[in-house]
């Protein structure tokens, strides 16, 4: 991956104001849809406000300094960057997004703070784990420096990052994971860079060797404990708490390490409490238990002589996904500002009943800062369709099976589809039976089949008018859903999808003024039946299939995927070798927007050395063979060279489809 140097490019703002007044460029046939349906379908004002919109045109518009500044017009910014020869798919981040989020979750625990009259402050931590990508770091620590926001590390590598890229005064380094002796000394050096590592106690067997550094090296560290709470949390990450939870540390081997410390004289040391429930809590009645328990340990640990100062909350403040703000695991039943009124007022209350002076807070948000900043831009390359079919009409001569699925086939309404599909299902599998023993024509088999799908189809359609649909009728739109084709990977770009079913908002970035009139599942690149996209954001729950627009041929077809800036880059893995993918820093200016970085997604020369292809040697092997060929008369001299070219320039080329 090469990192190209600074482009600035101007181009002109539309403020959110001249994009209204636009007028929409709306064709006669599709004048009766409307973008309030685009809307209300793909849910985006419900998890995209105030970044995310739809203008007259129908196009996606971002805005992303929220509702304080200028807008872009996300297709509009594609079709740029692709003049620029920037291919798809792209990786989208909008720096204002991060420093917008950073300001809300800090000025929504400053309310808080000012609303309980709360005699501390907020420290917030960014765990690095989340995206640590350099120019986001660099980013996140340049945004924070007016909130002494830190950063968090969860291992070595992070540390390294942390401690050199951590350069705002009094802003906290928070050192979580497994630690050996050379995470302890790094952390604790530190301390002599003007960093301020806290360095929390994840497992007993580190206190020893954190006492014996500490005497080596004549440093008092800042410790914290993990504690390992009981109150569970739920969901996904449910088991990064409780008695089993694989970190942290049990109540009784809190209290060894507060004995050892005090038997060392380090128990001034410890100032600290940590707890981490789990990523995307989606409901603040689990958040508020965990607080509870924490806030008791902290008091107590407070009177047993430990000079206790902070205490950490964790990660774990939730994305609303689907936009319905329920406590579904694609959702969060509370805002921002809930969560820090209730740390707030919770931990103030704790204090209060015990006299304890209250703690600096932090939060280890990661999710809640990195989801909304980045948009995975894509194309699709082709669609399959269940085609609708004209149904077989029988004479009095055909098989007897053909005029009895014809005649349930005109039958169809509301009232019997459900049973009509079941004969339908039932007449098909004779159909095959009767194949197999010779009694049936393939020709004949064909027009079952034929029959059968058109009765689908019918049944579809009253199916789409009904409020309730039967269980066992639940697949039936999948069924008959066309594939669209991407170019992409899932599982580079979006792997939670694939390995925990993770929904992310996906929609077209254009077109929103046309009624989309296909429902289709999305199929990747790679040669991996898991490879695809399934289940989509719906209010309700999950829905398998997901409305757009008919491919017009001459007119490529654009899908964004929302809120994937967190965890995903990183997960992402090579299969089927398709690498990182072209990736862009877009920064608002008064003008418009600037390019602010570039980087370009993996060449395939660059995947193959990944797993140890030489890349001359390679082309060499090549030209060997065609040599040999050539002397064989297998192969011109031509069709050699076409060959070799082609095979060449490749090496220099992206790994997705142009
Ligand atoms: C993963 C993790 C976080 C971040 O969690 P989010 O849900 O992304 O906010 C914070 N702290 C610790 C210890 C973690 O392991």
């Amino acid at each position: 991956m090469t990192s190209a140097p600074v482009s600035i490019d101007q181009h002109k703002v539309n403020t959110a104001a001249n994009e209204l007044s636009r007028p929409a460029e709306v064709s006669s046939e599709s004048s009766a849809w409307t973008i309030e349906e685009s809307e209300e379908l793909y849910r985006i004002n419900g998890w995209g406000e105030p970044y995310f919109s739809i203008n007259a045109a129908g196009h996606v518009i971002v805005s992303p300094q929220g509702d304080r500044g200028g807008s872009i017009n996300l297709h509009e910014l594609i079709q740029a960057l692709q003049v620029r020869k920037l291919s798809l798919p792209i990786l989208v981040r909008f720096s204002d997004i991060l420093e917008d989020r950073i300001e809300r979750l800090n000025s929504c625990f400053a309310k808080a703070i000012t609303k309980y009259g709360y005699d501390g402050c907020y420290r917030g931590v960014f765990p690095v784990k989340c995206n640590q990508q350099r120019h986001l770091v660099e980013d996140l620590v340049k945004f924070g420096q007016r909130y002494q926001f830190g950063l968090e590390a969860g291992s070595k590598p992070e540390l390294m990052i942390a401690l050199a890229t951590l350069k705002t005064p009094g802003a906290l380094l928070i050192c979580n994971g497994y630690k050996d002796r050379a995470y302890l000394e790094t952390a604790m050096l530190g301390q002599k860079l003007g960093q301020q590592p806290m360095i929390v106690l994840e497992q007993l067997d580190e206190l020893p060797l954190v006492i014996e550094i500490s005497q080596q090296l004549n440093i008092r560290p800042r410790l914290g404990v993990r504690a390992k709470l009981s109150a569970k949390g739920i969901g996904r990450w449910g088991g990064s708490a409780g008695d089993r939870a694989k970190f942290g540390l049990t109540i009784p081997e809190i209290l060894t390490v507060v004995e050892q410390l005090k038997a060392n004289d380090m128990l001034s040391c410890l100032q600290l409490l940590h707890f981490h429930i789990g990523s995307q809590m989606s409901s603040i009645s689990i958040i508020k238990d965990a607080l509870r328990e924490a806030c008791q340990i902290y008091v107590e640990l407070a009177s047993l002589g430990a000079n206790m100062q902070y205490l950490d909350v964790g990660g774990g403040l939730g994305v609303d996904y689907n936009g319905s703000k329920t406590n579904v695991p694609a959702s969060k039943n509370y805002s921002i500002q809930n969560y820090a009124n209730d740390v707030v007022a919770e931990v103030k209350e704790a204090c209060s009943a015990k006299d304890v002076p209250v703690p600096t807070l932090i939060s280890e948000s990661g999710r809640a800062i990195a989801s909304h900043q980045s948009v995975l831009v894509f194309d699709v390359l082709g669609s399959s369709e269940v085609r609708p079919q004209v149904p077989f009409e029988p004479s009095s001569e055909d098989h007897a099976i053909l005029k009895e699925l014809y005649e349930a086939y005109q039958s169809i309404n509301p009232k019997n589809y459900q049973e009509v599909f079941h004969d339908a299902e039932q007449f098909k599998g004779e159909a095959a039976s009767l194949f197999n023993f010779g009694y049936l024509s393939l020709t004949e088999r064909a027009r079952v089949e034929n029959l059968f799908w058109a009765c689908c189809q019918k049944i579809i359609q009253v199916l789409r008018q009904e409020t309730y649909v039967p269980d066992d009728l639940a697949d039936l739109e999948k069924m008959m859903a066309s594939i669209y084709y991407m170019n992409l990977s899932v599982f580079q770009s979006a792997p939670d999808t694939w390995a925990i079913d993770q929904l992310f908002p996906i929609m077209p970035i254009h077109r929103l003024n046309e009624e989309p009139t296909c429902r289709a599942t999305l199929a990747d690149l790679t040669c991996d039946s898991d490879g695809k996209i399934d289940r989509f954001i719906d209010l309700h729950g999950v829905k398998s299939v997901l409305e757009l627009h008919e491919l017009n041929h001459d007119e490529p077809y654009y899908l964004g995927m929302f809120l994937n800036g967190a965890y995903q880059e990183i997960m992402g893995n090579l299969h089927n070798l398709f690498g990182d993918t072209n990736m862009v820093h877009i920064q608002v200016t008064p003008q418009g927007y600037t390019i602010e970085h570039v980087v370009k997604g993996d060449t395939m020369k660059e995947v193959l050395s990944y797993v140890q292809y030489d890349s001359e040697d390679l082309v060499e092997q090549i030209r060997r063979r065609s040599e040999v060929s050539l002397k064989e008369k297998q192969i011109t001299l031509i069709e050699a060279q076409l060959l070799l070219q082609n095979y060449e320039e490749s090496l220099n080329q992206y790994t997705y489809l142009s």
